[in-house]
């Protein structure tokens, strides 16, 4: 998809965990061939890999928490000065108000639009408690989609009964993420209504924000995403 426009847009994906939010932003990179961060996969990996940051924030991603706005902070503010393509899709960044006011900041110069996804609570946490990602290449699954039921191992047989283990396209076994055992999803959506879900206002009254109900398949809501974004991309470049 090729869209006309002059200037860099900088577009933000807000919304509770399991609003879909880095399935959103995976196509809009892909779509728009924009480069997008997002925080949390970023965390997880330098977890994965143990490096002083990862060792930091481990338990902090464990129980649910919010790493510190500088060390986010300073994450972003990097990848916006070192990525200047033609534009940055940030998921999972901001997460508070001092995160907003940081972006702000270091955004100057780029069309600034906040895509929040909004889905209802007990439709988050029948996703979230679903939810299963692999083991191995890390790609995110949903055991209510029931897509892995049809989806070949590779020895070639098909995991077609519900007491299957569910595996994942490339083999790998798909596990629970730590931060989805049902007690961390509680107080994950409790710090998103206190610390985030203000963020909602914040861009609203900067006329930044794009509303899209998150309830439908991907695709629902990504015809929905694309249109309202180009949209507003047009009517800035016009
Ligand atoms: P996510 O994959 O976006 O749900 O993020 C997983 C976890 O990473 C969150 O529960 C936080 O612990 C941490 N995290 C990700 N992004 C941020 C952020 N912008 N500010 C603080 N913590 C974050």
């Amino acid at each position: 998809m090729v869209l006309s426009h002059s200037g860099s847009p900088l577009v933000v994906l807000l919304g509770p965990p399991g609003a879909g939010k880095g399935t959103q932003a995976e196509r809009l990179a892909r779509g728009f061939g924009w480069k997008k961060i997002s925080t949390g996969d970023l965390l997880r990996d330098e977890v994965a890999r143990g490096t002083p940051l990862g060792r930091r924030v481990n338990e902090i991603l464990q129980r649910g928490q919010l790493v510190p706005d500088d060390i986010m902070t300073d994450i972003v503010e990097n990848f916006i000065a070192h990525h200047c393509p033609k534009g940055i899709i940030l998921d999972g960044f901001p997460r508070t108000l001092a995160q907003a006011e940081a972006l702000e900041r270091c955004s100057q110069g780029k069309r600034l639009w906040v895509i929040s996804i909004e889905v209802p609570e007990e439709e988050i946490m029948r996703r979230l408690s679903a939810r299963r990602v692999c083991r191995k290449c890390g790609k995110i699954w949903n055991l209510n989609d029931k897509i892995w039921d049809h989806t070949p191992t590779p020895d070639g047989t098909h995991l077609d009964s519900e007491q299957a283990t569910p595996r994942c396209d490339c083999g790998g076994e798909l596990v629970v993420r730590d931060d989805d055992r049902p007690e961390i999803i509680a107080h994950r959506l409790e710090i998103y209504r206190q610390q985030t879900a203000p963020l909602v206002q914040f861009y609203r009254d900067r006329g930044q924000l794009i509303e899209i109900g998150g309830t439908g398949t991907p695709d629902d809501v990504f015809n929905k995403v694309c249109e309202e974004l180009k949209r507003k991309l047009e009517v800035g470049s016009s």
